[in-house]
C-alpha cells in the first residue's frame, strides 16, 4: 500500500515509534529510523527491518531537543529516499512530580521534545509534501492531550499543545492533500511506561503492583494495556487512501478512559 511513500518516525528506537516503523515498513514504506539507545542494538534493528520487509530503512541518531538537529532529519530523509511523504512525530519523554516541585530542566525539555520538535518537524516537511500534493502527519499524542492527571504538567501541557498543532496544521493544507491527525494513546506497555513506575510509587506511596492496577488502568474501563501493534495499526489507515477525509482528528485509542 506504501510502497512508493517514505516515513520518518521519530523516536523509534523504542516502543510505539519502532512499532510504527516496522509496520509502515510492512506496506513497502522506505523509512528513516531516530532516537537513541545503543549503537549496534539499533543497527540490528534497522538491518532487521530492511531484511524483514525489504525496503530501505535508514538511522539519524539525531537529538530532537535542538531545532536545528530536528530540520537535519529531516534535510537528511529528503535526500536519502527523495521526499518526506509521511512524518510520525513520535519522540517522548516523561517526567513524574508534584508541580512545585517539578525540576525546571525537566519541564523544559518535554516541552522541547514533546512539542517543539514536532512544530520545527512539520515546518521542515510541510514544503516537501506541498510540492507533491501528498503528505501524511500523524502525531503521537496521548490520552493527556485530553485529559490531566496530577503530578504531569509538563507532558499534560505538551500533549494538550499536539491536540491544538494538530488542528491547526489540518486546517492549513486542508486543500493540499495533506492530512494530519493525533493518535491518543491511553498506557501502551513500552518502555517509557514501565520507567514511571519508581517516580509514581514515591510520589503517591504506593507499591509497583498498585500503580500499574490502580493508576495506569484504574482509568482505563478495559483494564488492559493498549498494544503498540494497535496503534501502528491505525498509524498505517491514517496513511492510507481510505483516510484522506480523516484530518485534524485526535483519534483516542485509550481502553474508554476518556468516555467516563
Ligand atoms: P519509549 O520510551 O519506548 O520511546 C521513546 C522514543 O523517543 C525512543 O525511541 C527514544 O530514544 C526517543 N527519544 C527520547 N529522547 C529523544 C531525543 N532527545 N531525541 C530523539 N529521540 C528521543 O516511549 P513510548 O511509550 O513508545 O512513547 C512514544 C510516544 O508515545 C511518546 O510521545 C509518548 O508520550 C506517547 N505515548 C505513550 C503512551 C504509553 O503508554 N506508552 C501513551 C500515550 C502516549
Amino acid at each position: 500500500m506504501l510502497k512508493t511513500k517514505a516515513a520518518v518516525v521519530t523516536g523509534s528506537t523504542s516502543g510505539i515509534g519502532l512499532g510504527i516503523a516496522r509496520a509502515l515498513a510492512r506496506e513497502g514504506a522506505n523509512v528513516m529510523l531516530n532516537g537513541l539507545g545503543d549503537a549496534a542494538e539499533i543497527e540490528k534493528t534497522r538491518a532487521g527491518i530492511e531484511a524483514e520487509f525489504g525496503v530501505k530503512a535508514l538511522f539519524s541518531p539525531a537529538n530532537l531537543m535542538e531545532p536545528a538537529a530536528v530540520k537535519g532529519l529531516i534535510g537528511e530523509a529528503e535526500t536519502a529516499f527523495g521526499a518526506v511523504d509521511i512524518l510520525v512525530n513520535n519522540a517522548g519523554i516523561q517526567f513524574v512530580s508534584p508541580i512545585d516541585e517539578f525540576p525546571d530542566d525537566k519541564w523544559e525539555a518535554i516541552i522541547r521534545l514533546n512539542l517543539l520538535a514536532s512544530f520545527y518537524a512539520i515546518k521542515a516537511a510541510l514544503p516537501g509534501m506541498k510540492r507533491k500534493g501528498w503528505g501524511r502527519i500523524i502525531n503521537t499524542a496521548s490520552a493527556h492531550s485530553l485529559v490531566a492527571s496530577p503530578f504531569k504538567s509538563a507532558y499534560v501541557a505538551a500533549k494538550h499543545g499536539i491536540a491544538g498543532l494538530t488542528k491547526t496544521v489540518a486546517l492549513e493544507v486542508a486543500q493540499q492533500k495533506i492530512t494530519c491527525n493525533a493518535i491518543s494513546p491511553g498506557y501502551v506497555w513500552t518502555p517509557l511506561v514501565e520507567a514511571q513506575i519508581p517516580d509514581t510509587m514515591k510520589a503517591r506511596n504506593m507499591t509497583a503492583e498498585q500503580v500499574k492496577n490502580d493508576v495506569m488502568l484504574g482509568g482505563q474501563p478495559t483494564k488492559e494495556f493498549v498494544t503498540i501493534d494497535q496503534v501502528a495499526s491505525l498509524a498505517v489507515y491514517l496513511c492510507s487512501d481510505a483516510a484522506a477525509s480523516i484530518t485534524g482528528a485526535n483519534l483516542s485509542m485509550d481502553g474508554g478512559w476518556t468516555a467516563a
